[in-house]
């Protein structure tokens, strides 16, 4: 965070969402690098904190930007980080979906399986999706930053490779994109 003119402050992601804020009342800005981790430590609730208590920026003057990351729709977790979002947010349930994982073999070929697997016995494990954009929408909004001052970008870092660098999709040899905020001199 910064109320420096002239200089730009950034943070680099490739699945991790950016989230840019700038309080142009009192002209202070800062950008967050918003994982799993930092989000579970509630980096955005807490960067808006600081920037009252430095620059005495009023969350309601606030405007936040949500960059491109990695949505909802591909953003499979293992249950430690579904547990670790339930022990700190009391409204944890509604970031997560959970769905049976596909059995593709079995999906191809039933014939092949049909005697195979006694009733009862076929439960697929679950796997578990995390909407790190409606985390990071609810810790902004909890800190007191207006819905309509939100811009959320809505971009999926892994659907979209033909235009952002996805660290998952990509398995690590990828890129990262650069978000960036400063005040004009
Ligand atoms: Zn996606």
């Amino acid at each position: 965070m910064t109320d420096v003119q002239g200089i730009l402050l950034a943070v680099l992601t490739a699945d991790c969402l950016p989230v840019v804020l700038a309080d142009s009342k009192n002209r202070a800005v800062g950008v967050f690098h918003a994982g799993w981790r930092g989000t579970v430590k509630r980096i955005v609730e807490k960067g808006i904190g600081e920037m009252q208590r430095w620059f005495g920026t009023r969350p309601g003057d606030l405007r936040a930007a949500i960059g491109p990351g990695i949505r909802g729709c591909c953003y499979q977790v293992g249950p430690e980080v579904q547990t670790a979002f339930q022990s700190q947010f009391a409204y944890a349930e509604a970031l997560f979906r959970e769905t049976k994982a596909r059995d593709e073999i079995h999906e191809k070929y039933p014939l092949l399986f049909l005697t195979a697997r006694a009733p009862g016995h076929s439960e697929l494990p679950k796997q578990i999706f995390l909407d790190l954009a409606r985390a990071n929408r609810r810790q902004l909004l909890d800190a007191g930053v207006v819905a309509k001052n939100i811009a959320d970008l809505g971009f999926c870092t892994s659907c979209r490779v033909d235009a952002f660098f996805s660290h998952r999709k990509e398995k690590g040899m990828t890129g990262r994109m650069m978000a960036a905020v400063g005040i004009r001199a």
